[in-house]
């Protein structure tokens, strides 16, 4: 156990540190993951911690994405395992569609570790631990190597916590790009065609539940909801949202007194 009080008000916050910190501890997440889960949660703090009317919209489009892709592929790296492998593996399992390990800061033991983990959870398609033999184009090696039978061939990719370059490379390859970003402003956020901005704890399981409430529903129907969505309408609606629920915060006033309650 991790020893953290429930009745600490950031108790869970504190929760997915411990877990990120256990899973560096295990070789799983890098150092550079811990820095990158802190810029998360300076935005986590902005939108209020909650799944909002913009990352829902995303969630469904990207669901009805995944769910007409020919070959949709699950892309892994060492936060979004040990934050979300067992939601990431439910919704691999649901739409029939392999995860990939794939690793900014690659080396062959990290992937290896982070494909044993989504096995633990009983993943049953894990690809790019012993064949990352393709190449993004424009991408240096390590960084670029991808699974031939997986992120090379993919007509949408789901990617989390990622970085601009490679979203960017993954586009001129023609994919179709998923992104979950607590960061609207980031390069990742603006470059993907779905931008699902919200923490990856919260939208995953939303993601795999919606994809199985749209699972049953007519191509047509899915069709039409990637028809109606917008990504940019969704990003200047989270700037607007944090803009606006700062605002609000300001008038409302926030400074917090213990003596007087
Ligand atoms: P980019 O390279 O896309 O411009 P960046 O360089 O600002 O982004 P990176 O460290 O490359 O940041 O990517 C990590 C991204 O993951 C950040 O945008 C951060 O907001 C986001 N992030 C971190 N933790 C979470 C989380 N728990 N859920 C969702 N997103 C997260
Ligand atoms: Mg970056």
């Amino acid at each position: 156990g991790h020893g953290i009080p429930r009745s600490h008000p950031r108790y869970w916050s504190l929760v997915l540190r411990e877990r990120l910190v256990e899973a560096w501890r295990q070789g799983i997440v890098v150092p550079e993951g811990l820095i990158a889960h802190g810029r998360g949660e300076c935005f986590d703090y902005l939108i209020g911690e909650e799944t909002q009317w913009f990352a829902r919209e995303a969630v469904r489009a990207a669901a009805a994405a995944l769910l007409l892709a020919e070959h949709p592929v699950i892309s892994v790296n060492g936060n979004a395992a040990a934050l979300a492998a067992e939601g990431l593996v439910r919704l691999a399992d649901l739409l029939g569609a392999p995860l990939e390990v794939n690793l900014f800061y690659r080396t062959e033991e990290r992937a290896r570790r982070i494909g044993e983990l989504l096995r633990r959870h009983g993943a049953r398609r894990v690809l790019g631990v012993d064949d990352a033999t393709a190449r993004i184009p424009g991408l240096p090696h390590p960084r670029g190597m991808v699974s031939p039978e997986g992120i090379l061939r993919a007509d949408v990719v789901l990617v989390a916590l990622e970085d601009g370059d490679r979203t960017e490379a993954l586009r001129r390859m023609g994919k179709t790009v998923i992104a979950i970003d607590l960061n609207p402003l980031s390069r990742t956020a603006r470059m993907a065609d779905i931008t699902i901005v919200d923490n990856i704890v919260r939208a995953v399981p939303l993601l795999a539940e919606t994809v199985q409430e749209l699972k049953e529903k007519p191509r047509e129907e899915l069709e039409n909801v990637l028809r109606g969505y917008d990504n940019d309408r969704v990003l200047a609606g989270a700037l607007r949202f944090i803009k606006e629920r700062l605002e609000k915060l300001a008038e409302e006033g926030i400074a917090m007194d213990p003596r007087r309650q």
